[in-house]
């Protein structure tokens, strides 16, 4: 390889909010002002325009804004009754707030293997994993891409089983054309700042057509108290309420999703264009499937030795998720059998750098020295 200067050394960070940012940095400002003007940081307008655009945005009847994607999760199964003595399924391939929220619900996770293309749950490894104790499904869109949503709900309700979407990481993905956390019975989103859709700091909703879940929800975020009483605790509930601020920040930044997204969409196609096919193995998104691109996965042989090659040059990227759920230390004990699709996932996935500001000559530079490291064909090898 050809000797390198700094000056040859481009910075590509993994991402980059500071770009987005400045695309709405007016309208964040109003969001505050107005807010401050009105003085209600908890529930009220904002909260209550934000659910409203975020469950149509969604193609649902409803959603009820909470303060995290993990909560979003816990108070569903909550809301559900589901806890103590049950069991449910979720993808080892998960971030690990799946598998927290199902235990701090009180009931247990029975963690299954994913499909070695698109590193997804299957309707088959759901199927095989059903037992008596078994009383919902939590179905991960990871990295944005669908996993068959309708096969699952059809096998979820004919086993007499309820499903969850984790669609954190999926805000404007479709299926059949249907929204990301319209399939089960009820969806969680995360807001996250870095999530596809990211407020400016901690948020996360969950979205149903169910109202009674909807009520039963929102009592439970409310400290068990039911819309409209603040004396009368209903159920034993919690705190967990999205903050006006944030509901108007998320409503600022909501128009523009559908854009960023495309954005997205762009720099992998260009970056599928560029990348020699020998460097990895593209994480495969189905046909019926339009990704929200979170993330972009590919798979690759000495990833690590790969990353610090990469980071030399300036490029910034990220592992999602070096460890598997199931084998980080407080969840080894529902670790049941081996899952060797994730497990050997944990060693060979790569998330390049990728965000709607990403500029041509950034992921030119990403993809060529890529094909250069592995392939020994990129910028310098023609
Ligand atoms: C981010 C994320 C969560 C958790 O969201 P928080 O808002 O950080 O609690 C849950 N599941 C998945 C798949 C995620 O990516």
């Amino acid at each position: 390889m050809a000797v390198r200067t700094t000056s040859d050394i481009m910075h590509v960070p993994f991402a980059s909010l500071a770009h987005l940012h400045q695309d709405v940095a007016a309208d964040l400002d109003r969001a505050w002002r107005d807010v401050l003007n009105e003085s209600a940081f908890i529930g009220g307008p904002w909260v209550e325009r934000f659910e409203r655009d975020w469950a149509a945005y969604c193609g649902v009847g409803h959603a009820v804004g909470v303060a995290n994607g993990t909560d979003a999760i816990e108070i569903i199964l909550r809301a559900l009754g589901i806890g103590r003595g049950d069991e449910v399924i979720l993808p080892a391939n998960t971030f690990i707030a799946t598998a927290e929220a199902i235990i701090l619900a009180g009931a247990e996770p029975r963690f299954v293997d994913v499909d070695p293309e698109t590193l997804l749950v299957t309707p088959d490894a759901i199927r095989e994993a059903i037992g008596p104790k078994t009383s919902a499904i939590i179905a991960v869109p990871l990295y944005g891409n669908m996993p068959s949503m309708r096969e699952i709900t059809e096998l979820a309700s004919s086993r007499g089983l309820v499903v969850i979407e984790d669609a954190a990481q999926a805000h404007g993905s479709t299926w059949d054309g249907a929204s990301a956390g319209s399939f089960g019975v009820a969806g969680s989103f995360s807001f996250y700042p870095g999530k596809n859709l990211g407020a400016l700091g901690d948020a996360g909703a969950i979205v149903t057509n169910d109202e009674r879940l909807a009520d039963r929800a929102r009592t439970l975020a409310n400290h068990g108290r039911p819309a409209g009483s603040h004396h009368s605790h209903e159920l034993q509930g919690r705190n967990s309420r999205l903050d006006s601020i944030q509901a108007a920040f998320l409503s600022a930044k909501l128009p523009r999703l559908d854009s960023w997204n495309e954005a997205r969409r762009a720099v992998v196609a260009r970056y599928t264009q560029l990348l020699d096919p020998e460097v990895g193995r593209q994480v495969r998104v189905d046909e019926r499937a339009v990704s929200s691109y979170h993330l972009f996965v590919i798979q690759v042989s000495d990833r690590d030795d790969l990353r610090r090659g990469l980071a030399e040059l300036g490029i910034e990227t990220g592992v999602h998720y070096p460890v598997p759920c199931h084998l980080n230390e407080p969840y080894r004990q529902f670790a049941g059998d081996r899952l060797p699709v994730t497990e050997r996932a944990s060693e060979e996935v790569l998330s390049l750098p990728l965000f709607p500001h990403m500029r041509p000559r950034q992921v030119e530079y990403v993809a060529g020295w890529l094909n250069e490291l592995v392939v020994g064909r990129g910028i310098r090898g023609s």
